[in-house]
């Protein structure tokens, strides 16, 4: 079996240096908040080319607690509404809505999957405050475009860089264009920690003061607390593992890109829509650091079975909209036609580091003898 994306396999490329790294911790007997989260913290700013990064829990607290930062600052207040794509991973709309804010779904571009630049300014209203692009499957939203409407109605941009570690435009890296970014480090990621880990890139110093407060209870110095803060710390142990896969992350990139120009090249079966296939800009492809790769059918159910038969696993990335969702009941009669057609259209082939030139062969004769009606 051709798995989805083989965690066991990439962590094992680096397992010799992984055990060096959480020796070095549980031997310093420092477990929160010491030399490895600051040294990750910088080592990730200066990737991502920003003055600070503050490590966190996981990338849903990255996104809340930065949205909880600038309700402490006064930039926002209950109630004000938030832009972010309609096809987005949940996270994203649960950062807006568990501090009182309102998510505003635009539907995106299908040839990118981003937030549509063009939907924007009409879903803009006195109450809007944020803009949320998501930059999905590893491609960059078109920041250049997002940021001039931005500036032209005095909005703030919160980055979700989860999906996008490293994707970059003109040289200017995802969480370096906002005025902050999460990121996840969730074990799946491109930049994945041992367990749950997450972080916030920014250029402006108050909101790192502020974020590094609400992180730790609320408090810059023990026991004096400032806000009413939570516990969301990227641990010792995670930070010590990100520092080490952050050194091969460009190269997994590298050979992901590998892996996508074989899946460009050879899937030539007019069933399957590919990515990248219709308008999109100019050197996507380098710029793309290719989290999935996401294709779209009429018949998804039945060739995912074509491919199952055939070993080849793969994933929907994501089955059910958010509006769809119980959880979101209140908002199910949004009208979403391309978000609602993208859902029951996609499907994840086999994408990841250790995925060999011979497997994705296999996925692409998979993907080329299929045919309605096949199985
Ligand atoms: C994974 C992901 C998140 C959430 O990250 P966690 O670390 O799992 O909390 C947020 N947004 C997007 C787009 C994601 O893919």
């Amino acid at each position: 079996m051709i798995k989805f994306l083989d965690l066991k396999a990439i962590n094992h490329d680096l397992r010799n240096e992984l055990l060096v790294a959480c020796a070095r911790v549980i031997d310093s007997g420092w477990y929160i908040g010491g030399a490895e989260l600051h040294r990750f913290e910088q080592e990730f700013a200066e990737y991502c080319g920003v003055k600070h990064c503050v490590g966190v829990a996981n990338g849903l607290d990255a996104l809340s607690l930065t949205l909880r930062a600038w309700k402490e600052l006064g930039r926002l207040q209950d109630g004000d509404e938030v832009i972010v794509p309609a096809n987005t991973y949940i996270a994203s709309v649960l950062a807006i809505t568990e501090n009182g804010l309102v998510p505003v779904l635009v539907e995106p571009d299908p040839a990118t999957y981003n937030l549509n630049v063009n939907n924007i300014e009409q879903a803009i209203t006195p109450r809007t405050k944020v803009l949320l692009p998501v930059h999905l499957y590893g491609l960059l939203a078109d920041m250049p475009a997002l940021l001039s409407i931005a500036k032209k109605h005095g909005l703030l941009v919160l980055e979700d860089s989860a999906q996008s570690h490293g994707a970059s435009h003109k040289g200017r890296k995802a969480g370096a264009w906002g005025d902050a970014s999460g990121f996840s480090f969730y074990p799946g990621k491109n930049l994945g920690a041992l367990g749950d880990a997450g972080a916030i890139t920014t250029n402006d110093e108050e909101l790192a003061q502020v974020l590094r407060a609400l992180r730790n209870y609320g408090s810059h110095e023990k026991y004096q607390n400032l806000y009413r803060g939570v516990n969301s710390r990227l641990d010792e142990l995670q930070a010590a593992v990100l520092s080490v896969k952050l050194k091969y992350l460009d190269a997994q990139v590298t050979q992901r890109r590998e892996i996508v120009q074989t899946y460009l090249q050879g899937i030539k079966n007019t069933q399957i829509v590919l990515p990248l296939s219709a308008g999109t800009r100019v050197m996507a492809f380098e710029e793309h650091v290719w989290h999935l790769f996401v294709i779209r059918t009429a018949h998804r159910e039945a060739l995912q079975k074509h491919l199952q038969g055939l070993g080849v696993q793969t994933l929907i990335h994501y089955p059910i909209p958010i509006h769809k969702q119980k959880a979101y009941a209140e908002i199910s009669e949004l009208s979403l036609p391309i978000t609602e057609a993208i859902h029951e259209e996609v499907l994840s082939l086999p994408l990841g580091p250790t995925l060999t030139l011979e497997e994705a062969q296999k996925v692409v004769s998979a993907c080329n003898s299929f045919s309605i009606g096949s199985c």
